[in-house]
């Protein structure tokens, strides 16, 4: 199923949809998400029928209606879209090749729960979803023949919907194909991820099929601090060297220009300066590889949007290291289909975690202790979190609904699923953590259990 599609990078940019469009978005994914229903249950039913069958229990019990013969699968379901509009005129209003989309996630969702992957692997059962819990839909083909959206010269296009501002921060990249474009619905407003294909790697792991994901936080403490807790030092020759360098490069300044000592002095600054750049390299990939292999997502700050987020302080440096590191993130991810999702850094420091209240710290207080919900955390693993949280979110799944990722969360992640609740019902007060992390009681609620 993988084989014919080779991505390469997800591209969000945000969307400016009238109101008007903005309901009939919303009304789609409402659509969309009962026919899924819909056609989970159909298959569950079918399911339920073959196996009673295959065990001869219940020839007496089970009422003897026909018994389709094949499974329900993705052929047999989008054959019935035509009959879906018959019955319900809503549909019509819906692009047939979202539609179909919608169904492929089911399909694809399904697999995975009944056969098991390459490891023996096997995705968590497919869940119904609630009101409000599908959030995005997919236009399979983007400026081609026929394509359902398009973009040009700042505008977006999507079939049925019409045209809306999109905000190009960041260039579509030359010599990629725009793959598909994936509206997606967040607390912040709309966004359209576009894919953008290359033949040579190979596909993402499909967002319901993510098992784990982390958000890393960028520092000057540490390199970096992951939302599992962990860290990466600064390496401790990179410090020295920086250091060696500032002196070789003040002794340069002090030569006469043009002299035999101060060419061999400049020499000696180059040198250092190449070691420096081989090693942080080599730094860098080491940290990517070790992400990458841990995780199916991970979350970072977008560099681009980043100068307008950070206080002064000489974190031009800083910027620098962190934009090559996640050029080198990016290409190790996607080597391994695993995502790398850029989330705006505003308030990353200063938001809890827990209950999204702001507090605004200096540099210097290195925890972060919410007044509101009376939180404590390391400053660096507060912001971590919440990078997490908003990669999450900007990939369309929620913690409640994504499978194999809850059963992860509820493992490393307590104060996790205790964030997104809160932000889901729009903020409120938790109880003060304890060390043991929230009550057994919350993580094996009926909402949350009932996904895996
Ligand atoms: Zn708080």
């Amino acid at each position: 199923m993988l084989k014919h599609t080779h991505m390469l990078l997800t591209h969000q940019y945000r969307i400016q949809p009238s109101i008007a469009q903005q309901a009939q978005m919303n009304w789609w994914c409402e659509l969309l998400r009962r026919h899924h229903n819909y056609a989970l249950g159909q298959r569950l039913d079918w399911l339920r029928r073959t196996r009673c069958l295959a065990d001869r229990c219940s020839l007496i019990s089970e009422p003897m209606g026909e018994i389709p013969g094949a499974s329900p699968n993705y052929y047999l379901q989008a054959g019935e879209l035509k009959q879906t509009k018959v019955l319900f005129p809503d549909y019509r209003n819906i692009y047939h090749d979202v539609q179909q989309q919608n169904l492929k996630r089911l399909e694809k969702a399904w697999e995975r729960w009944v056969k098991p992957d390459n490891s023996g692997r096997r995705g968590g059962r497919p869940r119904f979803k609630k009101k409000g819990e599908l959030r995005s839909f997919t236009f399979p083909r983007v400026n081609s023949e026929k394509a359902g959206a398009n973009i040009r010269g700042g505008l977006l296009t999507l079939s049925k919907i019409g045209s809306m501002p999109i905000i190009l921060h960041r260039p579509l990249l030359d010599g990629f194909t725009l793959k598909t474009c994936t509206i997606v619905k967040q607390a912040d407003g709309w966004y359209a991820s576009i894919s953008l294909e290359d033949q040579t790697v190979p596909a993402l792991i499909p967002l319901d099929n993510i098992k784990s994901a982390v958000g890393v936080d960028v520092g000057l403490k540490e390199f970096l601090t992951t939302s599992d807790g962990e860290t990466e030092p600064v390496q401790q020759n990179f410090r020295r060297d920086q250091k060696r360098l500032a002196r070789h490069q003040r002794r340069s300044c002090r030569m006469q220009k043009g002299s035999n000592n101060a060419q061999k002095q400049k020499n000696r600054v180059a040198r250092i300066h190449q070691r420096i750049k081989r090693q942080r390299k080599e730094f860098h990939y080491k940290v990517a590889h070790k992400l990458v292999k841990a995780y199916d997502l991970i979350g970072v700050e977008d560099l681009n949007i980043k100068g307008l987020a950070r206080t002064k302080l000489a974190k031009s440096i800083l910027d620098a290291a962190w934009g090559e590191f996640l050029t080198i993130l990016e290409a190790v991810a996607v080597k391994r289909g695993v995502r790398v999702v850029k989330v705006k850094p505003h308030g990353t420091t200063a938001d809890c975690s827990t209950c999204g209240w702001k507090v605004p710290k200096t540099l210097e207080i290195r925890t972060h202790d919410c007044p509101k919900c009376l939180t404590v955390l390391d400053r660096d693993l507060n912001a971590a979190i919440n990078i997490l949280v908003r990669a999450i979110q900007a990939v369309g799944l929620t913690v409640s609904a994504c499978g194999g990722l809850l059963s992860w969360v509820t493992r490393h992640a307590d104060h996790l699923v205790k964030s997104v609740e809160a932000r889901s019902v729009g903020g409120g007060s938790f109880p003060r953590r304890t060390s043991s992390g929230m009550s057994s009681c919350e993580i094996g609620s009926p909402d949350y259990t009932a996904c895996g």
